[in-house]
């Protein structure tokens, strides 16, 4: 019905997890980019697919009261700002209705409501920004050549390596600009070649630059094709100048790669790090560190994650994932002891001397993954030899783990003690927390756990495992950490519910009689999911014929074709794709 280069008109209803607006036409629901909930437009159709489909945006015939004009000329081709033509209020209730969306859909959780009196989670109004412009810490611009051989510099195109011409990003900081303005004047005195992708040719690949919102100190850093930058003498008086410059480094990338640092530096002038402050606590930031991006909202989102964890100086708390320390060191202040895991070697080096210049000595960690680290110690901890950490049989990678705990052998019944957990905090990346972490951080049984998530699907996911398991979850708090984005971050409180209750949950569990795997997602769940992440729906029966195939579930009780050569419809090819992804997901096979 609907074919590639058709034109018509939509009135944009919804907008979807990736910020594309949704219309619908004849039934068949369209993705198009860069349209708001409550525009009326005329589009171009790109890309049909069985029940859906992709439009491209030609007019806007009539423009939503959420629709705004966007501050960069730049937005509709860059692609990283995906939603400012959406008003900023509306922008936090499109979050909010995320998370939400996720957390019944996928999680199967109420959501408690004062004013249609639903009881359930309590879920907090989004922390959004005053100014939600001007919040990064850091930008990465490329460095190439136009058609006519002139520098430029600016973003790539969505989904490409095309750079767009722009030295003013509304994300990043004013000073920002300036600073491209000296070094591609410089480039271009000194005949300073530009880095060429497709050849491997050329010197000068991205500028990296930092900012300390609180100390104002700035770092430029040149990631180079070379081991050194001729005439570098010349850049680094101009750029000294500039206030608040403190750290001016080359990093040398030699590779031909995406990736846009490579492992060397080389300081040229300054410092090889800039220092800022998150609270009162202090942070050193070297161009290869992990540093949250927004200062600002970082804050509140540890204020919240204190908040939800509840010390009074008591408490161990584990705090897994922990990148360069910051919320370990944020938490060391109120707590007895703290510690980290985190997978990357040079955070945990960056953490460790973090804690080190704020004079903080109840925090510890350890390099390694959090499912492997986290059960290692909890074998011991119930082995409850006094060999203690000695013996302990660690993953191959954590080496570093065990020198590090050979120390608290000295007092093993005393470490014990202080290894279990009163609060745990997890802070994964997008996929989440591994199953056996989860499964660890329900054995260890913390009377808390701080979930802090960027991605609320998996989040959602997870925090269904750990009540299924005995925790309840208390509170919600979305932040806007990145404005204009269609990203939105989550601290979750969870605790323990008492033991009559958590018997009561198992209760329920077996009474459905359900295998381990199928207890996972419904099929109401699956079916969301699927239409969620490919627009297809799906029926039980096909659902049930995955699982079969899977080996999940022997098919006796559902949809039984009523004699043996009645013809049942099968599951197509493309749905059986999209099915064993939402499985997977569920972590069913
Ligand atoms: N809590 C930190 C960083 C969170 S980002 C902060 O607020 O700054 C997630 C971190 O998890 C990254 O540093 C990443 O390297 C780390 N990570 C990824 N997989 C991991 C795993 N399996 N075990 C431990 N850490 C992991």
């Amino acid at each position: 019905m609907f074919q590639k280069n058709m034109e018509l008109q939509l009135q944009i209803e919804d907008m979807s997890v990736n910020g594309e607006g949704i219309g619908k036409s004849d039934g068949v629901t369209f993705f198009v980019k860069d349209t708001v909930i409550g525009d009326q437009v005329l589009v171009k159709v790109i890309k049909m697919k069985k029940r859906y489909g992709y439009a491209r945006l030609l007019k806007v015939i009539s423009p939503s009261s959420y629709r705004v004009e966007p501050l960069c000329e730049y937005w509709r081709q860059c692609g990283g700002c995906q939603i400012q033509a959406l008003d900023y209020m509306q922008q936090l209730h499109y979050k909010e209705e995320k998370v939400r969306n996720n957390l019944r859909r996928i999680g199967g959780f109420s959501i408690a409501d004062t004013e249609k009196k639903e009881q359930g989670i309590l879920f907090h109004p989004i922390i959004g920004m005053e100014k939600p412009f001007f919040y990064r810490n850091k930008a990465q611009f490329p460095i190439g050549m136009d058609k006519n051989g002139k520098i430029i510099t600016g973003f790539y195109a969505a989904r490409s390596h095309n750079i767009i011409a722009s030295r003013n990003c509304y994300l990043g900081v004013e000073i920002n600009e300036k600073i491209l303005n000296l070094v591609i004047a410089f480039m271009e005195r000194y005949q300073i070649t530009a880095y060429d992708e497709r050849t491997g040719k050329g010197l000068v690949r991205h500028i990296l630059i930092r900012f300390g919102f609180v100390t104002e100190e700035i770092m430029v850093c040149l990631v180079v094709n070379g081991n050194s930058l001729p005439h570098a003498k010349l850049l680094i008086e101009e750029l000294k100048k500039i206030n608040g410059m403190t750290s001016i480094v080359l990093n040398v990338n030699q590779k031909n790669t995406n990736v846009i640092l490579g492992e060397e530096m080389i300081n040229l002038w300054g410092q090889n790090y800039i220092t800022d402050y998150i609270g009162e606590v202090k942070y050193q930031i070297s161009p290869l560190s992990f540093y949250q991006v927004n200062p600002v909202q970082t804050k509140r989102l540890y204020e919240t994650v204190l908040n939800y964890a509840g010390l009074t100086g008591k408490e161990t708390v584990w705090d897994l994932y922990c990148g360069i320390g910051t919320i370990s060191i944020f938490l060391a202040q109120r707590a007895k002891q703290v510690y980290g895991v985190e997978v990357v070697v040079p955070a945990i080096a960056d953490a460790r001397n973090n804690a080190k210049i704020n004079g903080i000595e109840n925090v510890e960690f350890f390099v390694g993954k959090a499912e492997e680290v986290l059960p290692a110690f909890y074998e011991e901890y119930t082995r409850g030899t006094q060999k203690f950490v000695k013996d302990i049989e660690l993953p191959a990678n954590t080496e570093d783990v065990r020198s590090q705990i050979e120390i608290a052998d000295k007092g093993a019944a005393k470490e014990r003690n202080m290894l279990q957990p009163d609060v745990v905090v997890v802070d994964p990346p997008r996929k989440g927390c591994d199953e056996k972490c989860l499964e660890t951080i329900v054995k260890v049984s913390p009377a808390r756990v701080v979930y802090v998530s960027c991605d609320p699907a998996t989040l959602a996911r997870d925090l269904k495992y750990l009540c299924e398991k005995g925790y309840e979850v208390r509170e919600v708090q979305p932040v806007d950490m990145f404005p204009q984005t269609v990203h939105v971050e989550t601290v979750c409180l969870l605790s323990k519910l008492h033991s009559d209750q958590h018997i009561e949950v198992e209760l329920q569990m077996d009474e459905l009689d359900l295998t381990a795997a199928e207890s996972k997602a419904t099929y109401e769940e699956i079916k969301d999911y699927v239409l969620e992440h490919s627009g297809l729906k799906v029926s039980s029966l096909y659902i049930a014929q995955v699982k079969e195939k899977c080996g999940i579930i022997e098919r006796v009780n559902y949809n039984l074709p009523k004699s043996e050569n009645s013809r049942q419809p099968k599951c197509p090819p493309e749905k059986e794709v999209a099915i064993r992804e939402a499985l997977e997901y569920f972590r069913m096979i």
